[in-house]
């Protein structure tokens, strides 16, 4: 009981430590990932009453890195390319492309874009990889996207060994985030808490995220870019003795507050009726399935695998199979509400579904790190929704939180396609393997960063 106390109190001490060390101008100590490295230019749009910034990333790096796009308009024109050349090669694959309807700023070229191209013979497995499900976090699932259509599809079709494997991939989902470096949506949803995951889906209360509204979701201008005293020892207070775990209540969803962040929707978004209709239509022929679900920011600083949380035992085994030597996250502490991996695997209960949220770390996961995490994303949504004080911070939330979610560094985005390149080489393969289709399977790299 003692030595409870005493480490508790211990915690508590380190942790007050570390709160003046991390809101106090210490996030200078998270190079590479400062805002020194990131020097993308921000354009404001001064017509806009909220101020969005649309990052116009220099033309970084060529050769091996050349795969990592610098705007949303040059990640589609690849993308575009790309399909465009397949679908006249391949009379029966289908190119496919969806306006988001954007009326709150009169944007009318955000669109989410996809090829689908049957197997030559029968529709067995069905690969489908999805990027932008949190626009900022869209410029890496765009470069996996160009790996796969420039490196492996050619190949893979030219040998003919897709007997019995569909592909279906869709670029860029929330449009309007990868367009502005916002992770949710127009109407500020967060597509991976939208999917319609539970009955009542929407009317979900978290009465939790309800008393720590103000803490997390400021309701004045951005003045500063530390945390206030008061709310930060709140969080602490509650992480210590509180009956639910702060990430719950950061990052589980919500349903009610739509200015806030992690906000669930109150309906489904555009996008995620059209893709959740695509989905129900292709895959109805199909045993199994493969899901991607391409995302940055959170957790290691390497490639994680998340599973469905729903998995049953039965098929924990089977899907443990499959992704044998790659990182699979350990289940957490809670269940995020609405995630589309879950979707996925909720909605064919019949098939072998083998989903996984691709999460490429960035800043990692000690406790700093995590603080600094939660501190860009409030940052930037107080930002997004009450303004700057000035343009300097305006400026240092933005390159702070978009160097969270697309990082410049070299060797991080070297690591990127190392893991990358290990997906499509051995995981692609080994599920064809289970198809019944005779493919080689690659070796694992081992990936540095
Ligand atoms: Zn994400």
């Amino acid at each position: 009981m003692i030595l409870q106390r005493r480490l508790r109190l211990l915690f508590v001490l380190s942790t007050l430590i570390l709160f003046f060390r991390v809101t106090h101008g210490a996030e200078k100590d998270l190079k590479p990932f400062d805002e020194e490295v990131f020097i993308g230019e921000v354009q404001a749009h001064e017509d806009l009453k909220k101020l969005i910034v649309s990052p116009s990333f220099s033309d970084l790096y060529s050769g091996e890195l050349a795969y990592f796009p610098k705007s949303y308009e040059e990640s589609r024109g690849r993308f575009l390319q790309h399909i465009n050349k397949l679908a006249l090669e391949i009379k029966e694959a289908k190119i496919d492309r969806f306006l988001v309807p954007s009326p709150i700023y009169g944007d009318g070229d955000l669109t989410v874009d996809s090829i689908y191209i049957p197997p030559r013979k029968e529709e067995k497995g069905l690969l489908v990889i999805v990027s932008g499900t949190h626009g900022a976090e869209a410029f890496v699932g765009a470069a996996f996207q160009e790996l796969f259509l420039k490196d492996f599809l050619p190949q893979l079709l030219q040998s003919q060994k897709n007997d019995s494997l569909g592909i279906l991939i869709v670029h860029s989902l929330n449009p309007f985030g990868m367009k502005y470096m916002r992770r949710p949506t127009e109407n500020n949803v967060d597509l991976n808490r939208n999917y319609p995951v539970k009955e009542d889906q929407y009317e979900i209360k978290r009465p939790a995220y309800a008393d720590f509204y103000s803490v997390l979701n400021p309701q004045t201008s951005v003045d500063s870019l530390n945390w206030p005293v008061l709310s930060f020892l709140k969080l602490l207070w509650q992480s210590v003795f509180g009956s639910v775990s702060v990430g719950e209540i950061f990052a589980g969803g919500q349903y009610e507050h739509n200015k806030g962040i992690y906000f669930g929707g109150q309906k489904k978004e555009p996008q995620v009726t059209y893709l959740v209709k695509k989905l129900n239509t292709l895959a109805k022929n199909y045993e199994s399935l493969m899901v991607f679900d391409l995302h940055t920011g959170l957790g290691k600083t390497q490639l994680q695998y998340m599973k469905p949380a729903y998995l049953t035992e039965e098929k924990l085994k089977d899907y443990k199979k499959m992704f044998d030597g790659f990182f699979l996250t350990p289940n957490s502490a809670y269940t995020a509400l609405g995630d589309f991996v879950d979707y996925t695997y909720l909605a064919f209960p019949k098939k072998r579904v083998y989903s996984a949220t691709l999460e490429f770390g960035t800043l990692g996961e000690s406790l700093k790190h995590r603080i600094s995490t939660m501190n860009r994303i409030i940052k930037e949504n107080q930002g997004y929704q009450f303004g700057y004080e000035d343009s300097y911070l305006q400026k240092a939330v933005k390159n702070r939180f978009a160097e969270l979610f697309y990082p410049r560094s070299k060797d991080w985005r070297r690591m990127v396609l190392c893991e990358s390149r290990n997906t499509l080489s051995v995981l692609v393969p080994r599920f064809q393997r289970s198809l019944g289709d005779e493919v080689p399977i690659g070796e694992l790299e081992k990936c540095i960063n």
